[in-house]
């Protein structure tokens, strides 16, 4: 259906964003205005890159797709209506950055076709950083610096981009082709001496405008490598991001950039030279506070309880002060403690003693509005009332001074 299709004037004219057109279909829809023009130097989204955006007369355009040939322009605001002649713009900063991106990754296709024999399975142009998929997988860092050395001399040689509307049945061999049904035209893009292909997108004129090429961090996706790639501004975009983050480490550290993985070295073994320090006196330190509330211990039902609020501490250290109070025998603990706003709670029980600690704790939970529960000789539980922590410790107690089975 040729007749439907609309002229595009960025492919015969790809420097002009600015365009006179007349409106063939204005479609609202759900406060957006679908809107279809005789020509238009919008690039609709397609092949891996995203829309050009701008305006049509006054009204905005926030998105353009290709329908079947004919480009179909979302717009906000008042919209032009059927007939009327209307005057586009394109965002020319957001066209340029697309524009660079693209001839970017065609470098880098070519390259890592000539170079390294890996196609390229696919393309997404993002926000920040676009996406090359190539297979087969690259062998390693080095492959990847090698693809970026010669992606970047290509880059500096200056090649002229220049892309043509070709026939149908006179297309040139293609390092990608695009499938284009009978009687209509193929789009080719050659960058002079490294490639051909078949593409919709845009482009810039000449390699080196595309400035520094930088290719980072790899995956695997599907048996393909996939590279993260930057171009032109994107390149000193990234540049200035991780010199403000190395200037920043340095200032908060007081290292020089370079000296920094050896400060990051240095503060891993003495972290780790701390965390063994501070288990060895928190054992120490339980010791102490274990036989403290021994001593305050009460005697009852033919055993020894300890039930106090011991200052805060997680719920494994509460765990396991319960534990050293009972390896006294015939000894019960009942411990709560207030740890980051929460009640926590450790009941234990000396090994040969046959109360069930878990049934102590489910008892009592309602009260902290916690959940909880354990073995028979130690239990632990965890609530968000810790206004009822006092009450808990004073009913386990109870139950367990009424308790024969101490
Ligand atoms: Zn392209």
């Amino acid at each position: 259906m040729a007749f439907l299709m609309t002229e595009r004037l960025n492919w015969s004219a790809p420097d002009e964003l600015e365009f006179d057109a007349r409106v063939i279909s204005a479609a609202p829809r759900e406060g957006i205005t679908e809107i279809v023009l005789d020509g238009t130097a919008f690039h609709p989204e397609s092949g891996g890159q995203p829309c050009d955006l701008g305006l049509l007369d006054a009204a905005r355009v926030v998105h353009v797709r290709d329908d079947e040939g004919r480009v179909v322009h979302l717009v906000e605001g008042a919209a032009p209506p059927e007939g009327a002649v209307v005057r586009g713009k394109v965002d020319a900063a957001r066209r340029l950055d697309h524009s660079c991106q693209h001839t970017a990754q065609h470098i880098v296709s070519a390259v890592a076709l000539r170079d390294f024999g890996a196609a390229t399975v696919g393309f997404h142009l993002g926000e920040e950083a676009s996406t090359v998929d190539l297979e087969p997988a690259l062998d390693g860092k080095d492959a990847l610096l090698a693809l970026e050395d010669a992606a970047n001399r290509e880059a500096f040689v200056d090649r002229p981009v220049i892309s043509r509307v070709v026939d149908g049945n006179d297309r040139p061999r293609c390092r990608r082709d695009a499938a284009v049904r009978e009687g209509e035209p193929l789009r080719v893009v050659e960058i002079e001496g490294l490639d051909v292909t078949a593409c919709c997108g845009t482009h810039l004129a000449r390699t080196s405008q595309v400035g520094l090429i930088r290719l980072s961090r790899t995956e695997i996706v599907r048996g393909a490598t996939r590279v993260e790639l930057r171009a032109g501004l994107r390149t000193l975009a990234l540049l200035r991001r991780l010199e403000d983050l190395t200037v920043s480490l340095s200032a908060s550290t007081g290292s020089g950039p370079w000296e920094l993985p050896a400060w990051v070295e240095a503060a891993r073994a003495e972290t780790r030279r701390l965390a063994a320090e501070a288990a060895s006196l928190r054992k120490e330190v339980a010791g102490y506070e274990a036989a403290a509330l021994l001593s305050r211990s009460r005697i009852c039902a033919g055993g020894r309880v300890v039930a106090e609020i011991v200052p805060p501490r997680p719920p494994v250290a509460l765990r396991e002060l319960a534990s050293r109070v009972v390896a006294r025998p015939g000894t019960v603990a009942l411990l709560g403690a207030v740890w980051e706003d929460r009640a926590v709670v450790a009941f234990a029980r000396s090994a040969e003693l046959s109360l069930h600690m878990g049934d102590v704790m489910r008892s009592i939970l309602p009260r902290i509005r916690g959940k909880g529960g354990g073995r028979p000789d130690m239990a632990q539980g965890g609530g968000e009332d810790a206004r009822g922590l006092a009450a808990a410790i004073e009913s386990a107690l109870r139950l367990v001074s009424e308790s024969s089975h101490v």
